[in-house]
């Protein structure tokens, strides 16, 4: 994996044997998720996906933030979601449910799976309060007024602050600013807690003053409180090498004296011509937006076909190419199950190369493009082999199933079933079989199998479950 601290390719090895702790960044839920947003998401589903093939028992948390990020990252500006709420003439946590609500939609139509963990800021405020307690009573905090602040050069003298991003304190120190806080030490210094003005609708009480946390806060908070000081990875988009993810690190540090990450992983952007697609700026593409007109598979498949660190413009083109690859996959697995096989041998060792080659490209820093390269390469000579043997041919199809699977590639497997039309099949079979008529009763059964769902014969009549 490529750590952006300290820059280098390393060899992931986990704190404990076999389990791998990962927090990542998530989503502000204020408005809909981007498609820039949502190809940061996908990678790190990815990731989960694939250390779980691999063997690892994967603890990964990613936290929704409901309060706190403000709209400029140098502590000014107001709450996102409350800026947001007031222009809809909304209750901020009415917007924040309704925007969760479509978050969830998207990410499911994306196959990112629900986290471990997916918790809230305003769920964990107490925890904040008490983080920002540990800074103070270690020394790298102060008080001014009704804010707390992080003492950025005392911590740097001990800890290093800012070598992930490759800065030094003057050149944060000397950068531009909105406006100057005239209570802070130094202007490098970042916001724990900020007194809230009265008009501020989301406050709390803690020992310094009603007010609200800063938002790099929860992230350590968070993490630390599910998957305990240091964690194995952390990821996020590129935009937090600086300032998010050296002040999460430096108050996780600060408060414990432990490190906060052993690998920091970071994702490039998604541009519209050129410029990073966001919010604020206006450019931007929901993810809903294109799964309506492609679908979620197809933008999974599109994220997916460029390595996670590299930055892409955005492409209706590209989207098609995905779709049209995944037309591929399809084809040839639904070929295989059309055919009904001849003498030659389809060639076995085959199968374990593509595992080797899948593997090793993920291994790779997660080079997701080269693993799905293989998959296409591989499918392409199996299709030149449809008349081959069908029971290898059977094992070429769930081995390409297996890996996209890591993928997050369904393949259409996970459908969901109307349980009224399940019930609507097994009444009609009850009755093929009160007939006598078995073999058609089975076939329904079989065909019901194959869609997932188990059907049980008991004493008092059937029922059915929905397998795994
Ligand atoms: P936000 O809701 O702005 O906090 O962003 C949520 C996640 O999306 C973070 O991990 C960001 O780094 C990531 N992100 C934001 N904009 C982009 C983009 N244009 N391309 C890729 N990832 C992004
Ligand atoms: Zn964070």
């Amino acid at each position: 994996l490529f750590n952006t601290f300290p820059r280098e390719e390393e060899r992931f090895e986990p704190i404990e044997e076999g389990v791998v702790r990962m927090y990542t960044c998530g989503q502000t839920v204020y408005d809909d998720v981007h498609v820039g947003n949502a190809r940061t998401y996908v990678y790190w589903d990815t990731l989960r996906r694939y250390l779980e093939w691999k063997g690892f028992q994967v603890f990964h948390v990613q936290n929704i933030t409901d309060v706190g990020h403000l709209t400029d990252d140098a502590d000014q500006g107001e709450d996102k979601v409350e800026a947001a709420a007031r222009e809809q003439g909304l209750e901020p946590m009415a917007l924040v449910e309704r925007q969760l609500e479509r978050y969830y939609r998207d990410m499911e139509e994306l196959n990112v799976e629900r986290h471990y963990v997916e918790p809230r800021a305003t769920c964990h405020v107490p925890e904040m309060i008490g983080t920002v307690q540990d800074i103070l009573d270690n020394g790298y905090g102060y008080v001014r007024e009704g804010n707390v602040y992080f003492d950025v050069f005392e911590f740097d003298e001990d800890y290093g602050y800012a070598d992930m991003a490759n800065m030094d304190l003057d050149e944060i120190e000397a950068r531009p600013r909105v406006e100057e806080d005239p209570l802070k030490r130094n202007q490098a210094d970042f916001a724990l807690w900020l007194e809230a003005p009265e008009e501020h609708i989301m406050q709390w009480d803690s020992q310094w003053s009603v007010g609200y946390p800063g938002w790099h806060l929860e992230c350590t908070a968070m993490s630390q409180k599910y998957l305990g000081d240091t964690i194995d990875i952390h990821g996020g988009g590129k935009d937090h090498i600086f300032p998010h993810h050296p002040n999460e690190r430096a108050q996780a540090v600060a408060a414990t004296g432990q490190e906060f990450a052993n690998y920091w992983l970071h994702a490039g952007f998604l541009t519209v011509e050129g410029e990073k697609m966001s919010k604020s700026e206006g450019n931007f593409y929901t993810a809903r937006e294109v799964v309506e007109e492609f679908s979620g598979e197809a933008l999974r498949m599109y994220y997916l076909s460029t390595h996670y660190r590299k930055d892409t413009d955005f492409s209706f083109e590209e989207m098609e190419n995905a779709e049209a690859k995944l037309e591929r996959v399809r084809n040839f697995l639904a070929s295989v199950e059309d055919t009904d096989g001849g003498s030659e041998t389809y060639p076995e060792g085959e199968i374990e190369g593509l595992k080797a080659e899948f593997e090793d490209a993920m291994d790779d820093d997660l080079n997701t493009p080269r693993a799905l390269q293989s998959v296409m390469r591989f499918i392409k000579e199996a299709n030149k082999s449809l008349d081959n043997d069908p029971e290898v041919l059977r094992k070429a199809a769930e081995i390409v199933r297996e890996l996209c699977g890591v993928l997050g590639l369904e393949l259409g497997r996970k459908e969901e079933v109307d349980g009224r039309v399940v019930d609507l099949l097994l009444r009609q079979r009850e009755r093929l079989r009160d007939e006598g008529r078995f073999e058609e009763a089975d076939e329904i059964r079989d065909e019901l199998s194959e869609l997932g769902i188990e059907v049980q014969d008991t004493d008092e009549g059937f029922c059915w479950i929905k397998k795994n």
